[in-house]
């Protein structure tokens, strides 16, 4: 199909400026991948000296829209509430937490080696993969004889015979002290939230805090994956922003704000459909998740519906969502109910964060192997218990920047725009003189800058070539681009180009931080 174009005003054709393109998406995480690097987003980890599989280093645009994701998930989570409050735990601790946790027993998965090239494989995934058969709550028995069965061979190679499946614990491993040894062994975090419980009762201690009521972090975890894969999906360290939520184990459903959420509609993938194989999904409120007891209460279907919102807030559409709730065999070991927040993602629909209702499991685990007391004490039935977390908004950060590119990466014919919302733009004014050699005309446009500077985020460039700036910066997703020529100088005025429609605008200076507040809010 050819592109659509209007004419210009003198009846002639479009400028390159004014066409309309067909608007296409990314076709793959490759695709992605390239631009991060090209774009100076994300390069692979340790390149230098041939990279490290499932590492990844955030170039100076990545870091910028990183650390706005985190931020607004915390201005969202935890300031803008007032019954949550963060902790920043430290990423080595003592391992009796990690036995506790069950993660040194039980946070394995399941690897099969080729025979032939040695490539390790996730044995769920590689079932997944060539059978389409999905195999995360597999027992190893099964998928033993399922490789057998179909004479899987290693894809890599796509010769090699595969050894028999065995588990494989994901923690790392380090040592703490000089001298290595049983004793000194220790765990780099598996996941955030376990510092989270064993700091509950100094938050409750030193907070002033009353149930419900919940403690959030945001950090780095790390897990030896067996085969890190898919770009940022899934890495050996990588970035958790996650809260738990502690209920008195009788007050499950005394969520005040739950009928402001309950009309709420969402896609679901129930565990029943995919128990029948069918994957039908049903779209449902947020009510009847809670009604149908598919959760097994308001506070979990409550969280659900903040963490699937905030997505949306962050510019990602519904129909690229959907909540896919685990299947019996599926739970984790501490989980009552958990469901998945599903996106579209170039390589099929995955999981970009989690909730799980844990119950009492790891409180009642910390106090049994610490042997304190992490129960509270019931002031209307003068009876100790311990807390509930009905509800564990667990989201990778990571994951989240990929969705959040993946949506707003769009081929608009022959431009690529990135159309972040401008709260997460890592750049959201750039502003340009026409020319790069005339001393008048800079330094108007250096005075511009100055003058805007404060208020928005932005970059300064005297690249002597317009058409080449728009293009870099609708790449990297600004909102706004202002141009300064040789009017302005008698005008007081500059052009504001918008990076979705493409219009220019003339703006006088005083006028400017008002107009482009406007366009910002706009999008
Ligand atoms: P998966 O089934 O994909 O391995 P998980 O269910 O083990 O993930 P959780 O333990 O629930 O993941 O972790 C919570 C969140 O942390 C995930 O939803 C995801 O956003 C992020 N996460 C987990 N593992 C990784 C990883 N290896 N790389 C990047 N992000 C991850």
């Amino acid at each position: 199909m050819k592109p659509q174009t209007t004419p210009n005003k003198f009846g002639g054709p479009a400028s390159r400026e004014t066409r309309l393109q067909i608007v296409q998406p990314i076709k793959s995480i490759d695709e992605l991948a390239s631009f991060c690097k090209r774009r100076g987003f994300v390069f692979p980890g340790s390149e230098l000296y041939g990279g490290l599989s499932g590492f990844w280093d955030y170039g100076p645009l990545g870091v910028e829209l990183k650390n706005k994701i985190k931020a607004d998930w915390w201005k969202k989570f935890v300031q803008d509430r007032d019954d949550v409050v963060g902790i920043d735990g430290a990423i080595v601790n003592n391992p009796n937490i990690w036995i506790a946790s069950g993660h040194v027993g039980s946070f394995a998965d399941v690897l099969v080696d080729c025979k032939r090239c040695g490539v390790k494989h996730r044995a769920d995934v590689l079932i997944n993969d060539v059978l389409g058969i999905p195999a995360d709550s597999m027992a190893i028995e099964q998928m033993k004889e399922i490789i057998e069965k179909n004479n899987i061979r290693c894809p890599a190679c796509k010769k090699g015979e595969l050894t028999e499946p065995r588990r494989f614990n994901l923690l790392f491993k380090t040592h703490v002290g000089a001298v290595e040894g049983e004793k000194s062994t220790a765990y780099l975090r598996g996941e955030t939230c376990q510092t989270i419980f064993v700091n509950f009762k100094n938050v409750l201690d030193t907070a002033r805090m009353k149930l419900p009521f919940g403690i959030a972090q945001a950090g780095k975890a790390f897990r030896n994956e067996i085969a890190p894969r898919d770009f940022l999906f899934r890495s050996r360290e990588f970035e958790q922003m996650e809260l738990e939520f502690f209920v008195h184990p009788q007050k499950l459903n005394d969520c005040p704000e739950f009928e402001k959420i309950a009309k709420k509609k969402v896609l679901v993938l129930t565990a029943s459909e995919q128990v029948k194989k069918s994957q039908k999904v049903t779209e449902m409120t947020f009510g009847e998740l809670a009604e149908k007891v598919y959760v097994k209460s308001k506070w979990h279907a409550y969280w659900l519906f903040q963490h699937y919102n905030w997505f949306l807030e962050l510019g990602i559409s519904p129909e690229n969502l959907r909540l896919r709730e685990h299947t019996k065999d599926e739970l984790s070991h501490y989980a009552v109910a958990t469901f998945d927040i599903e996106y579209n993602f170039p390589f099929g629909w995955k999981e970009l964060g989690g909730q799980a209702d844990r119950g009492q499991f790891d409180l009642t685990q910390h106090a049994k192997f610490s042997k304190k007391d992490l129960s509270c004490f019931d002031e209307e039935t003068k009876q100790r218990f311990i807390p509930y977390v009905a509800a564990e908004p667990s989201q990778g950060v990571d994951r989240a920047f990929l969705a959040l590119l993946t949506e707003a990466y769009t081929v608009d014919g022959d431009r690529i725009v990135l159309k972040l919302k401008p709260k997460l733009a890592p750049v959201q004014v750039a502003v340009f003189p026409l020319l790069r050699n005339d001393a008048k005309l800079l330094k108007f446009a250096q005075g511009v800058h100055k003058g805007i500077k404060e208020k928005f985020i932005t970059h300064y460039e005297e690249s002597g070539n317009i058409g080449k700036s728009y293009r870099r910066q609708d790449e990297i997703g600004t909102p706004a681009c202002i141009t300064v020529d040789f009017d302005s100088l008698k005008g007081k005025d500059v052009t504001v180009r918008d990076r979705d429609t493409m219009k220019q605008k003339r703006v006088k200076v005083k006028e400017l931080i008002e107009y482009l507040e406007k366009i910002l809010q706009s999008k």
